[in-house]
């Protein structure tokens, strides 16, 4: 990684973070602090200083962020491997029902074949820096919660600004390590012609489906091959048929040997969000409040996608990358809602926030400033908790429904465009505009209308009862009777311009007034609904304001308390995290083993989805045809892995390297217990899982031919 002799100065920041005694192996940690985390001593062969050095090229330059996931590229030509989940959107908006890539798979022979990945990009970190100081300078003792929230948002943006301009073509994003207490400034690489160039079936890719996901064994060839392109001459370019592949500083070599239970195996990534330092009232608004909320609200919205997709693939087509990720998120919550209340997390972290208010008020000085701490933000979570039913509802009427999502995104990008680029909300700006009206306009292909007004419908019974909704004029649709209200919505869906794919671009082109002159049903229920919107904005902002102050002092006295820093929350930046394959015991008696094989593939398969397998695999089962790939101990292909490393989503995709820093797997999911790992690690019940790299090679090379992508990444 190279530090950027430009205009904005970066120098190796968080320092300080990492306390002397690290708790066992747990920890997402920031790979500046790789010297202090004594990998070779864990098993680590290469020289910790080859992973990452702000001075030299290393192996982090090997790894991107592909959307909300992580990729490495595996040869010197900008070819990426990430899971099947994280290129699923792109396989599925190239998917037709002529064409079924993601029921048949996706294979492109020579670059020109390669098709774009719409609204994907890539990330590769180059630089980043502490500036904690010149984000916290803006705040004063005067401001209220909402201005000192915002002015720390400007804050943030001007930074950024300042830096892409410095760094042109960059991107810089400044991440948030500690609220209210430590920021960072990254700069990153940003590639936006990204390519696919190879993807299993479905039947490979999603083996198993939703009924395996966040399950272990695993059997899922969870994995997918991308390319990313630049312009000629280098320089970010998006899709253009002249476009070259992006050469990276570095590529990740894959070792085709794998790893064997107990083998040290490391991962770096873009980890999204843990919750490691919140409060016990956090937890308990996770476990009582939201968490449920999410469960009952994606279970039956799936249930209504899959019904109207169950007899027609092309409708089916439409809504499944949604119906995946929603299906991934409501297992995940279900998961944590059981972990939780097992695990006894929120008593245990109660019990701690006891001791610390002890240790406060033993000292008259320190109870003074920090007295009223943990009361303070349990008020937030409280408030939160009551509100909760009106808000999360109001909030997921205009995401349940495609329509009403577009509507919004389209008025609200007007509003804030009037405003200048600093202080609009984030998608706006002008350099996010493009991608956000992008990924609308993708979103706009996968409309189903009658779906999108089951869901509305649906949106509008829960609302209807709520107190606050009852006062909301624009909501008095909500109160009609079930048939006048049908026959309106009917109306709103047949008359509306938003239905018309070629009125989006235009669209966000609009001013407010313009958008108010369509006399669009969708564009005027919204506008109505508008200061309804605004209002949860600025409540978000002042709870924000208060709990970044709040965390931020919480962090100062517990660091004061435990003598001891603290590793940040995952924040969608770059972090390593090590451990070993390893087996666990999620219940007495249940031990279970590391690593499966294709033996457990074709003893799941059943012929019924999601436990399909193609006839070719089992036919090369059946004779035994695992060329390089077997495993002698096994005697066949392994095909998934399980370790105990420290992930959450956004993992997803990364790298799983060895003692010499090769690929050896790609990780793709957690063990059902280790969902709760975004609120707390535990050696006994956190694991991870990847896709072997064997498996990725025997089906890319060996069962679908693409023996050239093999070549590419000199496993010959
Ligand atoms: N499968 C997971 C996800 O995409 C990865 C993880 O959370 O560990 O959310």
């Amino acid at each position: 990684m190279v530090v950027f002799p430009r205009a904005v100065k970066f120098t190796v920041g968080l320092l300080c973070l990492i306390p002397a005694l690290l708790p066992a192996d747990e920890g997402m940690f920031p790979v500046s602090e790789i010297g202090k985390l004594d990998l070779p001593s864990k098993g680590l062969v290469m020289a910790p200083g080859d992973i990452f050095n702000p001075n030299q090229v290393c192996l982090v330059d090997g790894i991107c962020k592909v959307n909300g996931c992580t990729g490495s590229f595996v040869s010197p030509d900008g070819l990426i491997i990430t899971n099947h989940h994280c290129a699923y959107r792109a396989i599925q908006s190239a998917s037709t029902t002529e064409n079924d890539f993601l029921a048949n798979g996706f294979q492109a022979k020579t670059l020109s074949d390669e098709i774009p990945a719409k609204g994907y990009t890539v990330r590769i970190t180059e630089a980043f820096s502490d500036i904690s100081d010149q984000v916290l300078a803006v705040l004063d003792d005067e401001m209220g919660f909402v201005e000192r929230t915002k002015a720390i948002d400007q804050r943030r943006k001007e930074l950024e600004k300042a830096a892409e301009q410095a760094n042109e073509g960059m991107r810089a994003e400044v991440a948030e390590m500690f609220a209210g207490k430590t920021y960072v400034l990254f700069l990153y690489t940003y590639i936006t012609d990204v390519r696919l160039v190879f993807a299993p079936p479905a039947s490979v890719g999603e083996f198993g489906g939703d009924t395996d996901n966040w399950e272990w064994p695993r059997h899922t060839g969870d994995f997918s091959f991308l390319r990313a392109y630049v312009a000629p001459d280098g320089s970010t370019a998006d899709y253009a048929e002249e476009n070259i592949p992006y050469q990276p500083k570095r590529f990740i070599q894959v070792d085709p040997h794998g790893v064997d239970e107990g083998d040290f195996v490391m991962l770096i990534g873009y980890p999204g969000r843990t919750a490691r330092h919140k409060t016990a009232s956090f937890l308990l608004y996770e476990q009582d409040v939201r968490l449920p909320f999410i469960v009952d609200l994606y279970g039956w919205q799936i249930q209504q996608m899959e019904a109207a997709g169950k007899e027609n693939r092309a409708v089916a087509l439409k809504l499944t990358s949604r119906i995946k990720s929603l299906a991934n998120v409501e297992k995940r919550s279900r998961g944590q809602l059981k972990g939780l209340r097992r695990a006894k997390i929120a008593a245990y972290r109660a019990d701690q926030e006891a001791q610390l208010q002890a240790y406060i008020d033993s000292d008259p000085d320190r109870q003074k400033k920090y007295g009223h701490l943990l009361s303070e933000i349990n008020n937030v979570y409280s408030e939160m908790g009551d509100a909760a039913p009106f808000e999360l509802n109001l909030q997921n009427l205009i995401s349940a429904s495609r329509m009403m999502n577009l509507a919004f995104t389209m008025y609200d990008s007007a509003v804030e465009r009037q405003k200048p680029d600093l202080e609009r909300e984030s998608p706006y700006m002008d350099r996010n505009f493009e991608l956000t009206r992008k990924r609308q306009m993708l979103a706009q292909q996968d409309l189903d209308p009658a779906t999108d007004n089951l869901l509305l419908s649906g949106m509008l019974d829960r609302l209807a009862p709520l107190p606050q909704a009852k006062e909301i004029d624009a909501l008095r649709v909500a109160a009609l009777t079930d048939e006048l209200r049908s026959n309106y919505l009917d109306s709103m869906y047949a008359q509306s311009w938003l239905i018309d794919k070629n009125f989006v671009q235009d669209g966000f082109e609009k001013t407010p007034a313009e958008l108010k002159n369509l006399d669009d049903p969708f564009l005027n229920w919204v506008i109505e609904l508008y200061p309804h919107y605004l209002e949860l904005r600025e409540k978000g902002k002042e709870r924000n304001g208060r709990l970044d102050q709040l965390y931020g002092n919480l962090v100062s006295i517990k660091q004061q308390f435990q003598n001891a820093s603290f590793v940040p929350d995952a924040n969608a930046t770059l972090r390593i995290t090590f451990g070993s394959v390893k087996g666990y015991s999620p219940e007495d008696a249940v031990y279970k083993h590391p690593i499966t094989s294709l033996k457990g593939v074709i003893d799941k398969t059943t012929g019924q989805d999601p436990f399909v397998t193609p006839q070719k695999i089992i036919d090369m089962y059946a004779k035994r045809e695992f060329g390089r790939f077997k495993n002698e101990k096994l005697g066949d292909v392994p095909v998934a892995i399980l370790y105990d490393t420290d992930t959450t989503g956004g993992n997803s995709g990364s790298p799983i390297l060895n003692a010499k820093g090769e690929l050896v797997g790609v990780n793709f999911d957690r063990a059902f217990e280790a969902t709760i790992n975004d609120f707390a690690w535990n050696e006994s019940y956190s694991r991870s899982i990847g896709v072997d790299i064997r498996y990725v090679l025997w089906i890319t090379g060996d069962v679908f031919g693409a023996k050239h992508l093999l070549k590419e990444m000199g496993v010959d």
